[in-house]
């Protein structure tokens, strides 16, 4: 399979990697030219318990050489989607899949506002991928991968997908319905990242107090009520999978908290700022508490010096 993947930062090298490792034809696009050149001279170092192997990828950061694909993947941070999309729309041919596995609410949208949503497929993984370095990441963990199509139903070239992952030891299975999927990962990160975030605790953190727990079960309760609003039934115990991922992630450090502590821009607009949108477009509730997370986060990112 040709596949390019846009975003070519810890999970897009990751993936790219795997990829490459199992036989396919994988180009890297990045706007970061030094990760490029770093990987175009000495490989894709990646770091896995302990040990590093060096993985030769073709990297490119002018879209102008990269060709037609069978598979796009978008990995760019949720606030650079509509960028990567329009790049996605150059590599298109008669067959070609775009798929994102990005974190938050939003990109599968964005993505079929300028792609054909017919070829927007949209999923999870629990891989978990960090930078290091130009040219040099982590592969932090392992775990499922669930992909669909966004407008849901069954496509042949989902299944080629499912195979050609599977193959490269991203294992992987393929859903009719993608958006609970989607959003069940949203929640926990509407838990988790933007109190993490602001507090400078680690994910396990979430269960010390009472008082953190109760704010994280606001947070959770709204987003639930908003995804219902929009026709997706979570179950009931959503605040109860959120403390069991915090527990079972309990060293880590969220994305958001590593974006606050090296001055990145967060991706709070797709993750607690998605609830807000979307209760305010479906007329729901108010949702004060991720408004008021939402806030929180934006002023402090606005404000890095
Ligand atoms: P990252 O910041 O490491 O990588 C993003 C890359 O996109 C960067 O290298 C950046 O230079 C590049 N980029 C930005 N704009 C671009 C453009 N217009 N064209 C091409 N490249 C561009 O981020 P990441 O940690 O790899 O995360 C990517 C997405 O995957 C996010 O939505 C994140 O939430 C999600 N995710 C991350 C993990 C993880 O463990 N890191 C796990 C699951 C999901």
């Amino acid at each position: 399979m040709n596949i390019t993947i846009i975003g070519a930062g810890a999970m897009g090298s990751l993936f790219g990697a795997l990829l490459t490792e199992s036989g396919e034809k994988v180009c890297l696009l990045d706007i970061w030219k030094e990760h490029v050149n770093a990987i175009n001279k000495n490989g894709l170092g990646i770091e896995l318990d302990g040990k590093t192997r060096f993985v030769k990828i073709k990297a490119e950061f002018s879209e102008k050489t990269v060709k037609k694909s069978d598979l796009v993947i978008i990995f760019v941070k949720s606030n650079q989607t509509p960028e990567a999309a329009e790049t996605a729309n150059k590599f298109i041919g008669n067959k070609t899949l775009v798929l994102t596995l990005q974190n938050g609410m939003g990109n599968a949208d964005v993505m079929t506002q300028i792609i054909d949503p017919g070829r927007v497929v949209a999923g999870t993984t629990s891989h978990g991928a960090t930078m290091i370095g130009p040219g040099h990441i982590r592969h932090a963990g392992k775990g499922p991968t669930v992909i669909g199509m966004w407008s849901g139903g069954k496509n042949k070239g989902l299944a080629d997908i499912v195979d050609t992952f599977n193959k490269a030891g991203i294992e992987t299975r393929a859903v009719e319905d993608v958006k609970p999927v989607v959003w069940k990962k949203l929640i926990i990160n509407v838990g988790i990242n933007s109190i993490t975030a602001l507090t400078g605790i680690k994910n396990g953190g979430i269960l010390d107090l009472e008082s953190t727990k109760a704010l994280v079960r606001e947070a959770v309760k709204e987003a639930v009520a908003v995804a219902a609003a929009q026709g997706i039934m979570l179950p009931e115990d959503m605040a109860d999978q959120v403390f069991k991922v915090a527990g079972a992630t309990g060293t880590n450090r969220s994305s958001m908290g590593q974006d606050i502590d090296h001055k990145r821009q967060t991706e709070i607009g797709a993750i607690n700022g998605a609830i807000v949108s979307l209760a305010e477009q479906s007329g729901c509730a108010m949702v004060p508490v991720n408004k008021t997370l939402t806030a929180l986060v934006e002023t402090y990112q606005s404000h890095f010096q």
